[in-house]
């Protein structure tokens, strides 16, 4: 079949404009990967006859449902849950749970599209699946997370299950909602069933490293960027934006390498500290008091606030944006490159918009991908999965050495693959390629399903 490959990418980039009217985050991480297939259609006609691509850009199911809820002052609450199903060519869907007041069907659609292709860059047997609701924890009591966490599982439970789907963490969505998650699940179903979240307590099915994994996992990507060009993070400046999960554990990992992280930030600002984040206070702020990052200024000597402001202002060798999408844009990639920085590691998903992506790669600025930098985190939550199924335990140590590996081993995929598919160095493209051939490889093998 002769397939004429650039009328085929618009009319599947065009359909999807069709079919998902108003998702424009979902449209722009489509568009991005597709962008990077026209190299696989050249060569694999039979994923244009089975219309293998477009299977994968349609969701295997979508459930949207009412949370209802009561707050403190017993006022009634009505949120909006998602969980989109995306693709379980794999293994059971997995992805994490985000609670964001942004959170919309366009914005859960495209986490878990990105979702799909990252699972399968780990090399572990999980399908690609993202959920979420506009709930906003943000100033909320414990009491009211809770209750809004069991009003969520009452209805998710039923989609659920270890060989089914299996959510995890992501923006708004830690240690202790999980923990209200699986003890509702626990209750609905009578059954403790380990493997159906992950990012569970320690004490309880959780696994060693799970909490560090993503932010660790982007640092250990970054080093493997470095070391194919000879050079390492000793000595190094960094910029990562986000105090949250992945950018604490980042920072704690930069600093092992022998890095330094000057900045770091939330939604209100970002602060600098020319000595060097100061983790303990940044821990103490972010994670046990759940406070602003002003407060880490008010605290610190060494450190200055800004209010608003782009982080990306402050000079640095390599950033590490880990807060939320499209949060680096075109304007700010020209900072970054025309400051001296030459490494771009997304921790967070898409958070580079198109504009700036473009902006790296003709400023030779060296650039990973979220779908692979960022994968630290999924991986370990399939070694989670397999300790939970083993009842086994395994050491930090031990995780960790899993982890590092990982990552390496992707870093090499996407080289390698962007290197046989002709754009030595384009792991955007790399990475692309290497997790749809794997997912499509896959699908094909399933039939028409
Ligand atoms: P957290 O909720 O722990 O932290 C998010 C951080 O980003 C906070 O500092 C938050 O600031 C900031 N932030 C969120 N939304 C915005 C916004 N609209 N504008 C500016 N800052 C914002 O989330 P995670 O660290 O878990 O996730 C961060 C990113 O990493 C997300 O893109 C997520 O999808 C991705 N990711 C996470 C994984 C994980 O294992 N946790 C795995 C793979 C990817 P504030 O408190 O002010 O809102």
């Amino acid at each position: 079949m002769h397939v004429d490959v650039p009328a085929k990418v618009q009319e599947i980039y065009d359909a999807v404009l069709r079919r998902n009217p108003g998702e424009d985050e979902f449209h722009q991480a489509v568009r991005e990967v597709l962008d990077s297939l026209a190299v696989v259609l050249g060569r694999h006609s039979e994923y244009a006859e089975m219309k293998t691509i477009e299977r994968i850009c349609e969701p295997e199911r979508q459930i949207i449902f009412r949370v209802p809820w009561q707050d403190d002052s017993g006022e009634v609450q009505i949120n909006r849950g998602f969980r989109v199903e995306f693709n379980s060519a794999l293994g059971p869907y997995k992805g994490g749970l985000r609670f964001h007041p942004s959170v919309n069907l366009g914005i859960v659609k495209f986490l878990g599209f990105e979702q799909i292709f990252k699972n399968a860059l780990t090399g572990m047997p999980i399908g690609g699946g993202k959920g979420g609701s506009d709930f906003d924890p943000k100033g909320r009591s414990d009491a009211e997370v809770m209750r809004f966490c069991q009003s969520f599982m009452t209805e998710l439970y039923r989609h659920l299950g270890e060989y089914t789907d299996v959510p995890a963490g992501d923006i708004g969505v830690g240690a202790r909602e999980i923990g209200y998650l699986f003890g509702q699940y626990k209750r609905i179903t009578n059954r403790y069933e380990s493997g159906v979240l992950t990012g569970k307590g320690l004490g309880w099915g959780g696994a060693l490293v799970r909490t560090e994994a993503t932010g660790y996992g982007a640092a250990f990507f970054a080093e493997a960027m470095m070391d194919v060009r000879g050079e390492s993070f000793d000595g190094k400046r960094v910029v990562v934006s986000g105090s949250g999960n992945v950018a604490v554990y980042g920072i704690e990992k930069v600093h092992q390498m022998g890095g330094t992280a000057v900045a770091c930030s939330d939604s209100s600002g970002y602060v600098v500290d020319e000595k060097g984040i100061d983790l303990d206070l940044l821990k103490q702020v972010k994670e046990v008091e759940r406070g602003r990052i002003a407060d880490y200024a008010e605290r610190r000597g060494s450190a200055s606030f800004v209010a608003g402001g782009s982080i990306w202002d402050v000079p640095c060798d390599v950033a590490i944006p880990s807060a939320t999408q499209n949060e680096l844009d075109g304007d700010a990639a020209g900072t970054l490159a025309g400051n001296g920085c030459r490494y771009v590691v997304e921790g967070a998903n898409m958070p580079a918009t198109p504009a700036a992506v473009k902006a790296f790669r003709e400023a030779g600025v060296a650039f990973a991908p979220g779908k692979a930098a960022n994968a630290g985190g999924v991986a370990t939550s399939a070694l989670e999965m397999q300790q939970n199924a083993s009842r086994d335990r395994w050491t930090f140590e031990h995780s960790e050495a899993r982890l590092a590996e990982i990552m390496r081993d992707i870093h090499s995929r996407c080289h390698e693959t962007a290197e046989e598919y002709g754009s030595p160095g384009d792991l955007v493209l790399g990475a692309n390629v290497a997790g749809f051939l794997q997912v499509a490889e896959a699908v094909h093998a399933h039939g028409l399903i």
